[in-house]
């Protein structure tokens, strides 16, 4: 039987609450002994998305339960019931058989693929490494990401709009000439529009500062060391 309740504005207020902080519809409804659908339905009518349910869901490959320790809450939220061993073997045969298909392809990220490509396209190299290197950083830093390596490519000038010096490109040691990627708006993460390359030695010196503080910096230099 469901209990009938009438709840206050403020209760409401205090169910949505829990809701979101990650309390399930169940353990909210023992609080005020009704069934967890009247939280469901309650939540729904004060316009709160509710989550997918995660409950007794089983790997669709190997009928494993599907525990936080098994799988990722990622592929749940896509509607991926598979557990992390069977998707590791997924993933392995669909490589194999990518690398059946695309024989020309394949072997591009070895070792002897990269040395050839920094010798024959510096700027493709550069712009592999700068792919991966950034979408690490957005996901550490829990940035937005669109980046891809041919967008960088297109983008490479030769010389630091900022500074005017040569961009290095194809690896090697890190030197001022060096090709560094650059976020306009810090805030906008890597997307394509938001970037840049500039040199390390600018992207170094701009480090912290905000357009202000740079302004600030530019001209402090030229009254102290004109000439
Ligand atoms: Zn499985």
């Amino acid at each position: 039987m469901v209990k009938k309740i009438e709840f206050t504005k403020l209760q409401i207020e205090q169910i949505t609450k829990r809701y979101q902080e990650g309390e399930t519809p169940s353990q909210i409804a023992n609080t005020y002994g009704c069934s967890r659908d009247v939280i469901r339905d309650r939540l729904i009518e004060n316009r709160v998305s509710l989550r997918k349910s995660r409950v007794d869901k089983k790997c669709t490959i190997c009928g494993v339960k599907l525990t936080s320790e098994n799988t990722t809450w990622y592929r749940q939220k896509n509607y991926i019931y598979k557990c992390n061993e069977c998707m590791r073997q997924e993933k392995a045969i669909d490589a194999n058989e990518w690398r059946k298909n695309n024989p020309d392809r394949a072997g591009k990220g070895s070792e002897k693929y990269r040395r050839n490509l920094k010798k024959k396209n510096p700027k493709r190299y550069t712009a592999q490494q700068m792919r991966g290197s950034a979408k690490k950083r957005a996901n550490a830093l829990d940035l937005d990401y669109d980046l891809d390596s041919k967008y960088l490519e297109s983008i490479m000038p030769d010389v630091c709009p900022s500074l005017g010096l040569e961009i290095k490109y194809g690896g090697g040691e890190k030197t001022k000439n060096s090709a560094s990627l650059d976020r306009i708006v810090p805030e906008k993460g890597y997307v394509k529009g938001n970037v840049m390359i500039v040199s390390q030695l600018a992207n170094l010196m701009k480090n912290e500062a905000n357009s202000e503080e740079m302004l600030n910096f530019s001209k402090w230099v030229m009254k102290t060391y004109k000439n």
